[in-house]
């Protein structure tokens, strides 16, 4: 039997809400809100707010420095949008819970490399958060040392 945290099952509980985009945008603030409070309790974060279309995100982004801050970063994502009619505790509140608690971990332990955990907007609906973030990686000249994207990780 897995075993989790009383933080992850508190991660859980807020996150498994209905929270789509389009049909519940109040739980998705909330959703949003809350990824944004835990990660701020670990550093800085930036809001990358973007819109594509008629859409309007928020990508929420937590740089741990590491132990070599000038190496290439590792990035680490999961998506906190939700799918359509589901509380998305797989899709994707289980990969949120992990992104929060690799971050609290590696906050108290820093890893070699800088680690980037970013909490992408809109991929449920054609990856839009992770396209825009990534367009505008390239256009800064940022290069990443590698990407891993959690995804339904119950
Ligand atoms: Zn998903």
């Amino acid at each position: 039997m897995a075993l989790l945290s009383p933080a992850c099952r508190k991660d859980l509980d807020a996150i498994a809400i209905p929270h789509h985009p389009s049909w519940d945008p109040v739980g998705l603030m909330a959703v949003r809100s809350y990824v944004r409070q835990q990660l701020a309790a670990l550093g800085d974060v930036e809001e990358h707010s973007f819109r594509r279309g008629s859409h309007e995100g928020v990508n929420l982004i937590l740089k741990l420095p590491g132990r070599n801050p000038r190496s290439r970063p590792l990035l680490v994502g999961a998506h906190y949008d939700g799918p359509l009619q589901s509380i998305g505790a797989d899709d994707n509140a289980s990969a949120v819970a992990a992104l929060l608690e690799l971050g609290r971990r590696w906050s108290k332990a820093p890893p070699r490399r800088p680690v980037w955990l970013v909490a992408f907007d809109l991929e449920e609906w054609g990856l839009i958060g992770s396209t825009v973030l990534a367009e505008q990686l390239k256009a800064d000249r940022q290069r990443l040392k590698l990407m891993v994207s959690l995804e339904m990780l119950a």
